[in-house]
């Protein structure tokens, strides 16, 4: 699976991907990440990404044209690469990038958005900064928005990060054991409301804070009906 990020801030990216599973991912073939620096798509000597909201107001927004190019830009360069490769066409999702916008305005995001994510092989994320991105970027370009919550954060980075990771968890070989992503939390397509259970590691017995005693009965039965029904 392959990300293309478009950022006006692509150093924020560095540690974050540098990491755990995503490295591990990314060493073993299975990941793809392309970070792009929007000013690249800039003509002017300034590298001018920005300019004022037509009719006033306060902040700055992000100009149309070099997200235009930018992602025709992208879009063509995997198209060659994917006719060159001769893959096939029937096994891509959406050909050469599925455009997301980070967007306070988006649809929520939530594991089952990641799972839906998980099984399209291209996707470019724009993040957007200021007061954000011209909206004919939106209506031209854009296939969907995504909002990481109801708040509002200094740019689309973060949000960006946070679905890469969750989606990136999701892709086949990721993680070794598929068990783990069958339990982990939301991800009961029956009861997405469920969570993970409690868990502990050893000692049995830390300054008299002890582990459930069914948990070291080595009854599986017993210790699934306390996992299933167990107040957290
Ligand atoms: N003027 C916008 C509003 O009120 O909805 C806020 C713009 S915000 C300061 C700048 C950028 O951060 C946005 O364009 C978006 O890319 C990103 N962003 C901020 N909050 C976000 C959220 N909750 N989810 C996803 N992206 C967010």
């Amino acid at each position: 699976m392959k990300f293309n990020i478009i950022t006006i801030f692509p150093d924020l990216f560095s540690s974050t991907f540098s990491y755990g599973i995503i490295k591990h991912a990314v060493d073993n073939g299975l990941l793809e990440i392309n970070i792009h620096d929007l000013r690249k798509w800039t003509c002017d000597r300034h590298k001018q990404v920005d300019d004022r909201s037509f009719g006033g107001g306060p902040g700055m927004i992000l100009k149309p044209e070099p997200l235009f190019e930018a992602v025709e830009s992208i879009k063509l360069k995997d198209e060659v690469t994917d006719s060159l490769q001769k893959r096939d066409k029937q096994n891509r999702t959406k050909e050469h990038g599925h455009v997301i916008l980070l967007s306070p305005q988006g649809k929520t995001f939530n594991q089952q958005k990641a799972e839906e994510l998980s099984k399209i092989d291209n996707i470019i994320l724009i993040c957007g900064r200021y007061e954000g991105v011209d909206q004919r970027v939106i209506e031209n370009i854009v296939d969907e928005e995504i909002s990481i919550g109801r708040y509002v954060l200094s740019g689309g980075e973060i949000p960006a990060m946070v679905v890469i990771d969750a989606v990136s968890r999701l892709i086949q070989g990721v993680i070794k054991n598929e068990d783990f992503n069958a339990n982990e939390s939301f991800s009961d397509p029956k009861d997405r409301d469920k969570l993970d259970f409690p868990q502990y590691t050893r000692p049995a017995d830390y300054k008299g804070m002890k582990v459930p005693e069914v948990l070291l009965s080595g009854d599986h039965k017993k210790i699934e009906t306390w996992r299933r029904n167990v107040d957290k």
